[in-house]
């Protein structure tokens, strides 16, 4: 791996992060001509796939779908192996990608950038990094990730714990073999859902932890087969330009009629056809599950039932169904025998939905006066959603303007892209964008796309410069919190809306209207030179 000797450097445009987003807007971006200096803080490529190395890390949308569209020749060179890939699979396939495109030489790892300040008069950005380097740029580009500032609650006596702990978003890279030991688990959602059952098929004793029970449907994973394969690269092209106009973001079709508008007997057949083919098409099983709370709670039921048939003690079913918020509000999760798992001996389901965990003890938790002796504690309680990552960087825009004060009420972004009082500065899948709501790789080609033809426009046109305008900013905030409005979401207390995050002001963050048209205001936006920014 390249290393490079700490310097002053210049270029145009800095790219924060090397996950699919920075991978991709690096290669974008180099391809238009542009000098590019990458940062990362792992020391290889991957992002997220790069963190979250816990037990069962896989991933929830499926591999012919969770790859780059951008060129048939990539797609065609590389071959998946499973239904679902694996995190190893992922970062084989990063790496692919890497080579085949020659990335890490632009990039430099093991470098956290920790400011990036506009410097009004030269309209520069200068980045810093806690490895002291220093650059200027035209161009900062924040590929920072959605799901990327890891989170530890602060539980009293933490630090007094004598065993090892682990977060699942910043795993060990040479593993943790758990053979023979006693583990706690805290968290359910899907970093605690994929790993418990792998945690619990190897430790002598697990106790999950669970506060809020989550929804999960059955991923039935399985080998690729190959013919499905060879055909699936031959269709890839043709499939990645009808999803990308679809508003799911999902090759698998949405019924487009409403649950109330059917039979008892049909609905149930079609919530069975899509249960049995695993994967999140279940709840695009109908139009109206995301926004009638009575066509939401009959797909809701269909799953409490299948859990209470899975798991063979009715008070650990009743835990593990969920009742506190509509299926599908707060993330889903999928599962590889998630249920099954609470019915082996020596797995414990510990209600923390009332009584909190008190404190961590140097032998273990404890929890409604009760302690549980553990060797080690698993924390699957994941991240500061969407903005923790940017506001981590001590991020200052035109006049000094700091976007930690700027945000002190909530993320306020144009089209996730953009932010007023930022010149140049643009987020790749940033709040207000589709992102963590449909296949985010397509989320992050379209952004990439968008801000290349954006800096290309500028070039051409002799702008050095690019910022949202504030009236247009609050109009896209009125619009996405409009739009999360129609929608069952705002009723789950989920990291959409940061209440994972004590404080973290209530915004629902994610642009809930839909992958196509999201698509098509962006490229309207363009067409009409940039409505809503200012060109300088
Ligand atoms: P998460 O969905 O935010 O789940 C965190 C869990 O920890 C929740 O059950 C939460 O309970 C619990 N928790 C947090 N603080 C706690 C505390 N102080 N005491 C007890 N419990 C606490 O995080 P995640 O599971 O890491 O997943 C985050 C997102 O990453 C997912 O929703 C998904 O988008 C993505 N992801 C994707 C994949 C995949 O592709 N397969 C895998 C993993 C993650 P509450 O619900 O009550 O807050």
């Amino acid at each position: 791996m390249e290393t490079q000797a700490r310097a002053v450097m210049r270029c145009d445009a800095v790219v924060v992060g090397a996950g699919f987003a920075g991978m991709y807007a690096l290669h974008r971006l180099r391809q238009r001509g542009l000098s590019i200096q990458v940062f990362e803080a792992g020391d290889d490529v991957g992002g997220t796939w790069y963190w979250n190395r816990y037990p069962g890390a896989r991933c929830d949308v499926e591999s012919v779908e969770y790859q780059y569209g951008f060129s048939d020749e990539i797609a065609r060179g590389w071959t998946w192996t499973e239904r679902y890939a694996a995190q190893p699979e992922i970062m084989r396939y990063a790496d692919y990608v890497a080579k085949r495109l020659d990335l890490r030489k632009n990039i430099k790892f093991e470098s956290r950038v920790t400011s990036a300040i506009f410097d009004d008069e030269s309209r520069r950005w200068t980045v810093e990094t806690d490895r002291g380097d220093r650059v200027f740029a035209q161009f900062c580009i924040m590929a920072t990730g959605c799901l990327s500032a890891s989170r530890v609650p602060e539980i009293a006596g933490r630090e007094t714990f004598r065993g090892p702990s682990y977060h699942t978003g910043a795993w060990p890279h040479d593993g943790v073999d758990f053979s023979g030991k006693r583990v706690a688990v805290i968290g359910t959602g899907s970093s605690g859902v994929q790993s418990i059952p792998v945690i619990a098929a190897q430790a002598e004793r697990l106790f999950v932890f669970q506060r809020t029970p989550n929804f999960s449907l059955p991923a039935l994973n399985a080998p690729m087969d190959p013919d499905f394969v060879e055909a699936s690269k031959e269709s890839f092209a043709a499939d990645r330009k009808r999803v990308r106009a679809t508003n799911s973001g999902a090759m698998m079709a949405a019924n487009d009629e409403p649950a109330l508008g059917v039979t008892l007997e049909e609905r149930q057949r079609n919530f069975e056809a899509r249960w049995g083919r695993g994967g999140f098409a279940f709840m695009t099983s109908y139009n109206d599950l995301f926004n009638n709370i009575e066509a939401n709670r009959l797909a809701a039921d269909f799953v409490r039932d299948k859990i209470r048939k899975i798991v063979t003690n009715p008070q650990i079913a009743d835990l593990l169904a969920p009742t506190n918020h509509p299926i599908g509000t707060k993330r889903l999760c999928l599962d590889t025998n998630y249920y099954e798992t609470y019915n082996l001996p020596h797995v414990t389901l510990i209600d923390i939905t009332q009584t909190p965990i008190e404190r961590i003890t140097p032998g273990g938790l404890s929890v409604g006066g009760r302690e549980y002796a553990v060797d080690s504690i698993v924390f699957a309680t994941g991240f500061d959603a969407m903005t923790g990552a940017l506001l981590r960087i001590d991020i200052r825009g035109r006049d000094g303007l700091s976007l930690r004060e700027k945000w002190t009420g909530g993320p306020r972004t144009y089209l996730g892209l953009g932010i007023a009082g930022f010149p140049n500065l643009f987020t790749i899948t940033g709040p207000g964008s589709p992102s963590v709501l449909v296949n985010v790789i397509i989320a992050i080609e379209q952004h990439v796309d968008w801000i290349a033809d954006c800096i290309d426009h500028l070039r051409a046109n002799g702008f050095s410069a690019i910022e949202a305008q504030v009236e247009a900013e609050d109009r896209w905030v009125e619009h996405v919190n409009q739009k999360a409005d129609e929608t069952l979401y705002p009723l789950a207390n989920s990291w959409y809306v940061g209440a994972n995050v004590p404080g973290k002001p209530r915004v629902f963050m994610p642009y809930v209207g839909g992958f196509a048209n999201y698509d098509r205001i962006c490229a309207g936006v363009a067409a009409g030179g940039y409505e809503g920014f200012s060109l300088a």
